[in-house]
């Protein structure tokens, strides 16, 4: 099973950054409809020193990757996605610590205890246009296609299609959080930024 060690995740977080720097004048684009315009500057260079960084790790269990990325995308990210995203990455590494080999089921509790995190720090609903829209379907996908025998590779192709689809359903969502929030009806007929790179980052991870 692909991703299962300390090395296979260190590949996983290169291969987040890179789709996220691929896309990170689009990710400026939306965010710029409904807020300041940072959120692709910000998480492409919180991913880039996440990738840097855990290269640098000496035999790294799968939580040493996940807390060295959630350190990293807290100091280089910034915002408030910044915060998010790290509080992401840390509860899952929490999840996992003293594992040296991630099976499919610890993936699914893993991802639900970043989202358990992000939605407890953030306090954003589904249905709010944020990161959580793309978030949470994806994860509950995950968890469904692992608890019916799916192969790690399969849950995390459907988690990456349930995300980008709860990404593009918010275009048509009003926003409640964050900056966005301000924009009123000017927020309809833009995806939001988080949404897209949450499913930018569940596309990569389906690369397996
Ligand atoms: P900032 O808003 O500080 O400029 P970014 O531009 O990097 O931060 O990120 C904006 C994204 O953060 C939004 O598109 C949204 O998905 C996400 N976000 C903002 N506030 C919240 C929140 N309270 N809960 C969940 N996600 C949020
Ligand atoms: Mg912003």
């Amino acid at each position: 099973m692909k991703y299962s060690t300390g090395a296979d995740v260190v590949e996983l977080i290169a291969a987040i950054s890179q789709r996220i720097d691929a896309h990170k004048e689009a990710l400026n684009r939306l965010d710029a409809a409904l807020g300041d315009g940072d959120h692709g500057t910000g998480i492409s260079a919180g991913f880039c020193a996440a990738a840097k960084q855990v290269r640098a790790l000496e035999k790294p269990t799968p939580a040493d990757v996940f807390q060295t990325t959630a350190v990293a995308l807290m100091n280089t990210m910034g915002g408030s996605s910044g915060a998010l995203y790290g509080t992401f990455f840390l509860k899952a590494g929490l999840l996992v610590k003293g594992k040296h080999a991630l099976q499919a089921q610890d993936w699914a509790d893993l991802f639900q205890a970043g989202l358990d995190g992000v939605v407890q720090r953030g306090k954003a609903k589904v249905g709010g246009k944020t990161m959580v829209d793309a978030l949470a379907p994806a994860v509950s996908a995950l968890k469904k296609s692992v608890q019916t025998g799916h192969t790690l590779c399969e849950a995390l192709q459907r988690a990456a299609d349930a995300a980008q689809s709860g990404a593009k359903a918010t275009a048509d969502m009003a926003a409640r959080f964050g900056r966005a929030k301000f924009t009123g009806e000017r927020a309809l007929g833009h995806q939001d930024a988080g949404a897209v790179s949450v499913s930018l980052m569940f596309q990569a991870l389906a690369l397996c």
